[in-house]
């Protein structure tokens, strides 16, 4: 049955159209001019107008042209009654959207015939446009879901746009999960309410109204939702139970779209109608079914890239964590990736590592990084702060599919603590060396400087006690005497080594008193040219650096503040070396220097002087130059000079040139 319109001025012709359309079940109404006709039209929006061309005020074409104006009337199946048979009439006709023409007089099957085709096309016209909503509604949808990062106002949107299609009062999308529990609850992702003015773009909350919709679905709904089936029913047709639930809430049909992800029961897209008028055609519902499907591949992508976000925050929360610095750098050295700790020891922040490339070393890409991709290396670094470290890396080479270079991935260690530690031992064990070296030598030394005077004790006492009774007694004293020698040797031999110990061991006294320095020099000077037996002469200089006369502490007898006993081993030990090293007659210098706050001695010779490379060595104990010949000695005398120098807080030096003579300089700060 239809809704059709009959305009026309003959009252007769009106009747019989009336009485022909009735027959046929229609529903007619009756306009007797167009200006009427238009307004009926317009109050009952008919399926069918059957207009005559030829009327007092707006004629059939007029009305014709304002049906088809108006968009709530142009879907109206149009026929247009005339007597006039001419082609251009037809076209003016079809021009004003005209879909149909009967000739006056009208032949009663002609005019029902061409009512029920056209009726047939309007219909299938309507549907065409209805479903052409749907499938909008549909690409909308999946517009919505392919740009959805799980943000809930897309899910709202697009339950929005399928709620209004069909006319719901209320859409949710909920999902059905495992709690850590083990219990199945329901959690709604999105929420649309017929007439809501704008979309929320949070989360759903909990209202008090709860629908089991987007709550508890009812067990038996959830069986029929895993199996994959929809559920449409009106509310009539339900259970008691299921009825009572939801005519409370006044809902009076329900659909609920299950949304499947892995052959599992994901969700559900749950629709609410409050109006009695439900229905929905196959294609529809077919269109529904795919929207379903839209949400699922979505909840499914979704789910995946979830995982990868999951597994991609946990492994990067565990390279973080890590003490190690990690990054990664491309082949041509610009950094893709530093962790936190990598900002932090070099004290900056993330983008200022990436954009200044700050690679700490460059990767040698000569060795076969294919075969050998990992290598280990230590390198030093100097921090913002000036500070010098050592790091050790491993630099990884990675490869595509192809074995193209695609970087470089680096972990480093600090390990400035264990080359300090590796440093000390090496330290320490060369400091054993040494003074196993220095033991060796000293065991060798002294044996051998040893046994030279025993040698001679024993041979002067052995003839001593062959001439017992025939030799002279100056013979005897002779021999006696050599004894006496080679015992004094022997004596200061071990009295010196005595003083190395006691050095060594850090158990030499320092106690000074104050000493006229210029008569202290000329005491020790009478004694060296005593006890040698040489004819070399010690010529003793005294300088003065004269101090400022208004200087109240300028001093005239030459007092110094020095410990006597190492003052006398400084003196003895350089002015012995002096002729000891220098030719029976040559001349030696003590030249005495008094300044303002230190005295010098500088002791001079022209003797055999120091080869340049023995001069480094000169001071170690038992150390003896490359040129002294026969001389003996044990090179000890000088570490000895040395040590008691250092005691007094002075220093010496040297200068010498081979073969032209030697000159040590003493400097000892006076104590004022
Ligand atoms: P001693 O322990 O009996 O003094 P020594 O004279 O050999 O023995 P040092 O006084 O320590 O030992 O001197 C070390 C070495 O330095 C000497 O063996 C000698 O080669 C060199 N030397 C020291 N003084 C002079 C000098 N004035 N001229 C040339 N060589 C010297
Ligand atoms: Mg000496």
């Amino acid at each position: 049955m239809a809704k059709i319109l009959v305009i026309d001025d003959d009252i007769t012709v009106q009747l019989v159209l009336v009485h022909l359309l009735e027959r046929e079940g229609h529903q007619v109404s009756t306009a007797t001019d167009g200006q009427t006709g238009l307004e009926v039209a317009k109050q009952q929006h008919p399926d069918a107008i059957v207009c005559d061309w030829m009327m007092p005020g707006l004629d059939g074409l007029e009305v014709c042209r304002q049906v088809n104006a108006d968009p709530d009337l142009a879907t109206a199946f149009f026929i247009l009654l005339t007597a006039r048979e001419d082609v251009d009439d037809r076209v003016k006709g079809l021009d004003a959207g005209a879909d149909e023409f009967l000739s006056k007089p009208i032949e009663a099957e002609e005019l029902l015939a061409r009512m029920r085709a056209g009726l047939r096309s309007r219909r299938l016209t309507q549907q065409m446009a209805h479903t052409n909503q749907y499938l909008a509604a549909l690409v909308e949808v999946q517009n919505l879901l392919l740009a959805c990062n799980g943000h809930c106002i897309l899910y709202n949107q697009a339950i929005a746009t399928l709620g209004k299609i069909v006319g719901a009062s209320q859409v949710y999308v909920c999902r059905w999960y495992s709690d850590s529990d083990g219990s199945r609850k329901t959690l709604l992702q999105g929420e649309w309410r017929e007439n809501q003015e704008n979309l929320s773009t949070d989360p759903p909350e909990r209202d008090s109204v709860l629908s089991p919709l987007k709550t508890q679905l009812f067990p038996n709904w959830l069986e029929m939702l895993e199996q994959g089936q929809i559920i449409t029913d009106k509310v009539a047709d339900l259970p008691l139970s299921e009825q009572d639930a939801l005519a409370a809430l006044g809902i009076s049909a329900i659909l609920i779209l299950p949304l499947i992800v892995d052959a599992q029961l994901f969700g559900w897209i749950g629709f609410e109608f409050k109006h009695q008028n439900y229905s929905l055609s196959s294609s529809e519902m077919e269109i529904l079914r795919a929207a379903a499907a839209a949400f699922s591949l979505h909840f499914d992508r979704w789910l995946t890239e979830e995982e990868l976000r999951k597994s991609e925050a946990h492994y990067r929360a565990i390279v973080e964590d890590q003490t190690e610095l990690i990054c990664r750098f491309n082949p041509d050295g610009k950094l893709t990736f530093v962790n936190e700790a990598y900002c932090r020891y070099f004290g900056i922040n993330r983008a200022e590592a990436l954009n200044n490339s700050l690679v700490p070393f460059i990767p040698d890409l000569e060795r076969d990084i294919i075969q050998y991709p990992v290598m280990i290396h230590e390198s030093q670094i100097v921090l913002k702060n000036g500070k010098i470290r050592w790091l050790q890396w491993s630099d990884r080479a990675i490869f595509d599919d192809q074995k193209i270079l695609l970087g470089f991935q680096a972990v480093a260690q600090d390990i400035t603590e264990r080359k300090r530690a590796e440093e000390e031992t090496l330290k320490a064990l060369h400091k054993e060396k040494e003074l196993s070296e220095l033991r060796s030598r000293f065991v060798s030394m002294v044996s051998h400087e040893f046994r030279n005077p025993l040698t001679s004790i024993l041979s002067a006492a052995d003839l001593l006690e062959y001439y017992l009774e025939t030799a002279s007694t100056e013979k005897k004293l002779q021999y006696i005497e050599r004894i006496q020698s080679a015992s004094n040797t022997m004596n200061e031999l071990l009295e010196d080594v005595l003083v190395i110990g006691r050095h060594e061991a850090n158990k030499v006294m320092f106690n000074p008193t104050d000493i006229d320095l210029v008569e202290f020099c000329e005491k020790i000077i009478k004694e060296i040219e005593f006890s040698f037996n040489k004819t070399n002469q010690i010529i003793f200089d005294l300088k003065e650096i004269s101090l400022p006369d208004e200087n109240p502490l300028k001093l005239n007898n030459y007092i110094g503040f020095f410990d006597e006993k190492l003052l006398r081993q400084i003196l003895v030990n350089l002015l012995s070396n002096a002729i000891k090293y220098s030719p029976s007659n040559g001349l030696i210098y003590l030249e005495f220097i008094w300044k303002f706050t230190e005295v010098v001695f500088l002791i001079k010779d022209n003797g055999i002087g120091i080869p340049s490379d023995d001069l480094p060595h000169l001071f170690e104990s038992f150390h003896r130059c490359q040129n002294v010949g026969i001389i003996s000695g044990t090179g000890l005398g000088l570490t000895i000079v040395k040590r008691s120098v250092e005691m007094h807080g002075g220093h010496i030096s040297v200068e010498s040139e081979i073969g032209v003579g030697t000159t040590f300089t003493v400097t000892l700060p006076l104590q004022l």
